[in-house]
């Protein structure tokens, strides 16, 4: 294995992983992403995404009377965020923003001595211990891939670009997978829904943190990162953790694709996990919950494809891409994120219950339109009322 060539290897990875990457490939530049536009670009920039910023950060004044939008709901969803939020603007006076647009150098350095884990495979066992002793529910390690690294970063502050940091010789790189909360999503579109997502990017800077400092103290390099300097979801289906949606997102068997991603680059010697697969591709090809729930038409109906709706999407790769100006626009529109795609999605379900696995199940089988029809037969996917969440509480 250590002698094939790094191209076969890739290659073979690559079908394992279902990707279709073409010769006229580029890798993805940060200026590009449809959060970064919304600052520089006056096609995204709006009153609409400047007041959808604010009321994350500024004292709460835009709340509505609408049930999933009121000031409580908004409360608990800017309470969500506040963690990750004060990792991220830690250092903005240093024209960075952690976890975003740069990786994480809030570490207290590599120890002197290096301390010999055993066999890669015995390393990588322990590291995924400790991440999910730190609160990951998923690990994978994959090897370093520079496709899925942006060109540059970019800065929201500045709004220049900047070169990448992550230092040469980081060989392996481990995902990690937050869950997001079940019932919170179930109240989309909602301010409420978006707990789900504070949470789940809090819990997240917690766990790469805390994981890249164990690292460093045993003496190998490590930078924790979320959805900084690279491209999560490709990392993330090479590491095991799931498979690409028609919704444009990791489909894990876990938790479906009700997760937030973290990363951490290290040159701690590691085994690697093989992609893996458990039907998805063939499900999206008959399921389009995603797409006509889609309140703007923004997940793709088609089969996968390289055309591009515009700069947003990765270049020379055949898949599902979604249109990030429309998904956006409606995000800035409603005041709040949106996953509607997401709660439609028969993979986002509590598979702790042991009839919604066998759903799952025949998912990957060629009954998989019987599990569809099922499915909306039986109401999965429907918005609950924000109401009922907080009545749970009590
Ligand atoms: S998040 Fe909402 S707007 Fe964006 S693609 Fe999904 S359903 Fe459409
Ligand atoms: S809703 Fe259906 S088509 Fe969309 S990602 Fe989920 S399984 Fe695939």
């Amino acid at each position: 294995m250590a002698n094939r060539p790094v191209d076969t290897d890739r290659a073979a990875t690559d079908r394992k992983a279902g990707f279709d990457v073409q010769a006229e490939f580029e890798r993805f530049d940060q200026r590009n992403d449809v959060f970064r536009r919304s600052w520089w670009d006056s096609r995204i920039r709006s009153d609409e995404s400047k007041q959808f910023y604010a009321t994350y950060r500024e004292p709460l004044t835009l709340w509505r009377r609408t049930d999933g939008f009121t000031q409580k709901d908004y409360a608990l969803r800017n309470a969500a965020w506040h963690v990750s939020d004060l990792f991220t603007e830690l250092k903005q006076d240093e024209d960075r923003r952690e976890g975003f647009t740069d990786e994480f150098t809030l570490d207290r350095g590599v120890a002197r001595e290096r301390m010999n884990l055993g066999t890669p495979a015995a390393a990588a066992a322990e590291v995924k211990r400790v991440a999910r002793g730190f609160g990951a529910d998923l690990v994978g390690i994959t090897a370093h891939d520079e496709r899925w690294m942006y060109v540059n970063k970019f800065s929201d502050l500045s709004l220049q670009a900047k070169p990448q940091e992550i230092p040469a010789g980081m060989t392996s790189v481990i995902v990690t997978a937050q869950s997001m909360d079940y019932d919170l999503i179930r109240t989309v579109p909602s301010a409420l829904s978006g707990a789900a997502t504070g949470a789940g990017y809090s819990r997240d800077a917690m766990v790469v943190l805390s994981t890249a400092q164990y690292i460093q103290n045993l003496g190998y390099r490590a930078v924790a990162s979320m959805n900084d300097t690279s491209l999560a979801i490709p990392l993330a289906i090479q590491a095991g953790l799931g498979e690409y949606g028609r919704l444009g997102l990791l489909i894990t068997k876990e938790f479906g694709p009700r997760v937030r991603l973290g990363k951490i680059y290290t040159d701690l010697p590691l085994a690697h996990d093989q992609p893996a697969r458990f039907g998805v591709k063939a499900f999206c090809d008959v399921c389009r919950r995603c797409s006509q729930a889609c309140p703007v038409k923004a997940v793709s109906e088609d089969a996968p494809t390289t055309m591009r709706h515009n700069e947003s999407n990765l270049r020379g790769v055949r898949k599902w891409s979604i249109d990030a100006e429309r998904c956006f626009g409606y995000w800035a529109a409603q005041n709040s994120d949106c996953a509607i795609c997401l709660r439609v999605c028969p993979y986002n379900k509590d598979f702790s219950k042991w009839w919604l696995r066998v759903g799952r199940w025949l998912a990957g089988t060629p009954l998989r339109r019987l599990m569809l029809w099922l499915d909306v037969a039986l109401g999965y996917g429907e918005r609950m009322d924000p109401k009922r969440w907080w009545a749970a509480a009590g």
